[in-house]
């Protein structure tokens, strides 16, 4: 397993030592813009073309996830706040929740003198019984029945979306997909992930749900908010009765991403600017004094500068509003599958050797 990455290479009392040793030689030198401890000439939300004003420590754009809840069967994972089935308010009908990679059977991705693991995807590295087992397992954490019909798709990074019906719970091989969704109840319908981000949808007034998957290349592609359309031709949703929870994935804090995904969104939204931040290792010297590592260079192009970091849950979000959702009826879970890697699956974290984790949402039989 790895150990959860924490931010900083030093100790406190190192790092205060290293601080005051910078203030003593810029004060010295007649540089000094600010010693209140707050960064000199920082501030949030600049647009890359300005990009030499626009500098983010990873610890600033951190979003923990909420605590799992752990049930009698082992496995940790996290309801939607405010959606979980037990509660009596208007998401009582739905199923729904994230999984963690904190319980079940898998071995395949933990030290030998560790507890299984709650892979749910069928990978190359892991036995195919403990994966089936882990989606028994899931299926009965959000449902309390170990039966429940879970349906998966085979995740092409698109914008293809399938309407599941109770035909594609023995179905042998999944739908290509990145979103599904159905008015059926007693269906639980699941995305995989491990840092991509997912999202579920749900109307409250037609009753039907959906989920999404979207890394960079399906949220390029709108899947989401193609996906919500779709609802509305299948179900005649109405973006207001719509309710949306964007799961955890690779933070902004983590997401280091090349120039050429900043001239994708470009290319496709207006609002592309506000999706990507420089962002600096948290380095306490270059956090307080970012000036002094400002380079002619373009972004993520420097050695000392800053990377260029992409967002991918405020990506998904602005589709959530661009498709006529309520700012107040979407939720951001929090969690980064790359600072959180004791808690979630992370691709990225573990070069390519991770298992996934699901996404899962259904309509609970009356
Ligand atoms: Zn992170």
């Amino acid at each position: 397993m790895q150990p959860p990455t924490t931010p900083g290479p030093h100790f406190a009392s190192d790092v205060d030592h290293d601080v005051r040793t910078t203030d003593a030689l810029l004060q010295h030198a007649g540089l000094v813009r600010n010693l209140r401890g707050s960064a000199a000439g920082v501030t949030r939300r600049v647009r890359p073309e300005r990009a030499a004003q626009k500098m983010l420590s990873k610890a600033e754009l951190y979003e923990p996830a909420p605590a799992p809840i752990v049930v009698p069967n082992g496995v940790h994972w996290i309801p939607v706040p405010g959606w979980h089935p037990s509660g009596r308010g208007r998401s009582s009908w739905l199923w729904n929740g994230f999984s963690t990679r904190k319980g079940g059977v898998s071995r395949a991705y933990c030290a030998d003198d560790a507890q299984g693991e709650l892979n749910l995807g069928f990978t190359a590295a892991d036995d195919r019984e403990a994966v089936s087992k882990n989606r028994r397992l899931m299926a009965e954490a959000v449902t309390g029945h170990a039966g429940t019909p879970l349906i998966t798709i085979r995740q092409i990074h698109s914008n293809v979306l399938v309407r599941a019906t109770a035909g594609d719970a023995g179905r042998e091989r999944p739908r290509k997909a990145d979103g599904i969704m159905t008015d059926e109840p007693g269906l639980l319908l699941a995305v995989q992930t491990a840092d991509c981000i997912p999202v579920l949808v749900a109307d409250r007034k037609r009753r039907a749900v959906a989920a999404f998957h979207a890394g960079w290349r399906g949220t390029v592609k709108r899947i989401v908010e193609i996906g919500i359309g779709r609802m509305r031709l299948e179900f005649g949703s109405k973006p207001e009765d719509l309710i949306a929870a964007i799961g955890p994935g690779i933070g902004a804090c983590c997401y280091a991403v090349g120039e050429e995904l900043l001239s994708s969104f470009q290319s496709q939204f207006d609002y592309a600017a506000d999706l990507f931040h420089e962002v600096y290792d948290s380095d306490p010297i270059r956090t307080k004094y970012p000036m002094l590592f400002l380079t002619q260079r373009a972004p993520g192009h420097s050695p000392i500068g800053p990377s260029l970091h992409l967002d991918l849950v405020e990506a998904n979000r602005r589709q959530l509003l661009a498709a006529g959702l309520k700012p107040n009826a979407i939720q951001s879970i929090g969690g980064c599958t790359s600072c959180q890697s004791d808690l979630f699956f992370s691709h990225r974290t573990s070069h390519g050797h991770a298992g996934r984790m699901m996404s899962v949402i259904g309509i609970k039989p009356r």
